[in-house]
């Protein structure tokens, strides 16, 4: 079973007590009301989903409850820190996979053609 610590209760728990909560550290817009469709969906919908290692949410819900950031691989699901929320993003471990964003390349085609770029431009929060 996957333990993940609590940087909050300060031990670590069975994965079952948790959940996730999606990207960490997207920032939301101070002006939230005033921005246009197109950029109201990307702060809301649009996700980096990169391969490798990833800052995301999680939330305590059978424990103390409380909202804290991990650092993770998603390619092997071993979790380097978890952190408080507000504190800065850390550092990439040193034997870490570099972060590779999925949502760039496409799977090969069914026809052996070599994957296909995505030509939507992403937006940096
Ligand atoms: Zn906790």
């Amino acid at each position: 079973m996957l333990l993940i610590r609590c940087p909050y209760c300060e031990e670590e728990r069975p994965e079952l007590e948790f959940r996730n909560a999606g990207e960490a550290h997207v920032a939301r817009s101070p002006a939230i009301a005033g921005i246009s469709d197109a950029d109201f969906e990307a702060f809301f919908f649009i996700r980096s989903n990169p391969k490798g290692v990833i800052h995301e949410r999680w939330r305590h819900i059978h424990g103390c409850g409380r909202f804290f950031n991990a650092q993770r691989d998603s390619v092997t699901d071993k979790f380097f820190k978890t952190y408080k929320a507000g504190e800065k993003k850390p550092p990439l471990p040193k034997a870490a996979t570099a972060p590779v964003a999925s949502a760039d390349v496409r799977p090969a085609e069914p026809s052996g053609e070599p994957p296909r770029r995505r030509t939507t431009p992403k937006g940096d929060a």
